[in-house]
């Protein structure tokens, strides 16, 4: 109860301010930027020697995981926004376990959540009714708009892609679907196709009827402008727009048009797309092209997905659902990640109509509607509610954005600022004026340093030279500004290092 009292007094936005003075383990010294207190302690490490640690990593996983850092970190606490290592030093997490850990590490109403329902009933698969999938379903389309009514549980976000693509084609009878160049949508096997990165492709069969359009991107792309994004931060870039109409939009949509015209049948199953594409490096679309793409994809037959794996659950602030921020309603949203706070479950919710198509056909998945999961999903929702986690997104989130904003303008380095609420994206250059990416050993050193000085950012984009900040969303001003402190002090020495 004493945790759980000190975690909103943290998490409250009247008290932000108020912090403990019971950290332990990060040193500060007088040009290091000051990391705010925290009022958890480390509670210690007895586990295996890192150097052990990164051995059995290397000899006993998988060689595909690559973890981050050129020291990588061993992350043996969490509690909200804070993870500590094996040594008790303590980083201030703005990636969330790669946007997952929604309302905080170790969350005390979430946990307490999960330890009630895995003393009841663990696990029996959806061939009996349990009562947490009832509670949690019904509170999970309570905060969708429109008919979107039913509710499809799965394990992770390609299933639920997977599983959304299965839907729009029995439901349709149609086959192709697009998807936007960079663009992520999983790693299934339907999911791969999908996704819309030449780095996650690899030599085998995948994407057979699924086609790319191209990405609207007003930073990186052909087109986009200075009034494009729906953003505290617009792209540093002229715009030939005339008032009140997005020229970029117009000519992405043609786009679109070209590969509905010439690379697919008349009658298409889907459209998938994020509402800000997450691995992709935060990118965000010109702000009515989505709108456009969904009346273009329906007049085709298409059904409309919206991929909220990342952007769902009130991160970008002004809504609870990435899509409303484009005023679309989908007929079929997946999402996964932030809906467990960590914890392995997602969801594809969709309209009667649409599930209707699912009528008679076996579709089974054993884990699907676990108890503990329904348990868990349910609680991160009244956790939202009750901590304003939304609104603390608008609020958080635009502040540090403008704060962003005055870096961009102030590093070379820096090309691109960008993002709403708290999904936001900092693009780094080798040249601001080619948008050249910062590339290898330049952008690892960043990289390294913002870690070494006690941040953790994701990285992402096509060339991976995004640094992708997407935080618990209980993170305060007080570590909005000592994050940005740490991204000056990297920003100046590359500079420093480039003089
Ligand atoms: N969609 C999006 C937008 C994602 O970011 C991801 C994961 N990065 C997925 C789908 C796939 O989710 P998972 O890793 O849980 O399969």
């Amino acid at each position: 109860m004493a945790l759980l009292r000190q975690t909103f007094k943290s998490c409250n936005l009247t008290t932000r301010f108020i912090h403990g003075n019971r950290s332990r383990g990060y040193v500060t010294s007088s040009d290091r930027p000051r990391m705010p207190e925290c009022e958890f302690e480390f509670e210690g490490y007895d586990g295996k020697h890192y150097d052990q640690t990164r051995t059995l990593h290397e000899e006993k996983l998988s060689p595909s995981l690559s973890p981050y850092y050129s020291r990588p970190l061993l992350a043996t606490q969490g509690r909200m926004q804070w993870i500590w290592d094996q040594n008790g030093k303590r980083y201030l997490d703005l990636f969330a376990g790669i946007v997952t850990v929604s309302v905080g590490h170790c969350h005390p109403k979430v946990n307490e959540a999960a330890q009630k329902q895995m003393g009841k009933l663990w696990h029996t698969t959806a061939i009996y009714m349990t009562p947490p999938i009832y509670e949690f379903t019904e509170k999970l389309v309570a905060t969708m708009p429109g008919d979107l009514k039913v509710c499809i549980l799965a394990n992770s976000g390609s299933e639920a892609n997977d599983m959304a693509l299965m839907l729009a084609r029995i439901h349709t009878g149609a086959f192709d679907a697009i998807s936007l160049r960079n663009a992520y949508h999983g790693a299934g096997p339907y999911t791969i196709g999908l996704t819309a990165h030449g780095t996650w492709k690899h030599s085998y069969a995948n994407g057979f009827g699924i086609h790319h359009a191209m990405n609207p991107d007003p930073y990186r792309g052909v087109w986009g402008g200075s009034h494009c994004r729906d953003s505290p931060v617009q792209v540093d870039r002229t715009c030939s727009c005339a008032e009140g109409h997005c020229m970029a939009e117009d000519e992405y949509i043609g786009q679109l048009e070209e590969v509905l015209n010439y690379s697919v049948p008349p009658k298409i199953a889907a459209f998938f797309a994020e509402s800000i594409q997450g691995v992709g490096g935060s990118v965000q679309f010109p702000k009515g092209y989505l709108k456009r793409a969904f009346e273009l994809v329906r007049s085709r037959g298409g059904l409309c997905i919206s991929d909220e794996v990342q952007t769902g659950f009130g991160r970008m602030g002004s809504h609870m659902w990435g899509f409303q921020t484009h005023d679309v309603i989908p007929d079929i949203v997946t999402m996964a990640k932030g809906i467990g706070n960590g914890f392995p479950m997602a969801a594809l919710v969709t309209t009667p109509a649409i599930a209707q198509a699912l009528k008679g056909v076996l579709h089974f998945n054993t884990f699907s509607g676990n108890p503990v999961a329904c348990a868990v999903g349910s609680s991160v929702l009244d956790v939202m509610e009750e901590e304003k986690t939304q609104q603390r997104c608008a609020d958080i989130g635009t502040y540090f954005l403008e704060e962003l904003g005055k870096v961009r303008d102030q590093y070379d380095v820096v090309g691109d600022v960008r993002g709403k609420g708290l999904m936001m994206g900092i693009e780094l250059v080798a040249n601001k004026a080619t948008r050249d990416p910062l590339l290898g050993p330049d952008f690892v050193k960043i990289f390294d340093e913002i870690k070494d000085l006690g941040v953790l950012v994701g990285r992402g984009g096509y060339y991976g030279n995004v640094l992708r900040i997407k935080p618990p969303m209980c993170i305060t001003v007080d570590d909005v500004n000592f994050a940005v402190s740490v991204f000056r002090r990297a920003f100046q020495s590359y500079q420093d290092r480039q003089a």
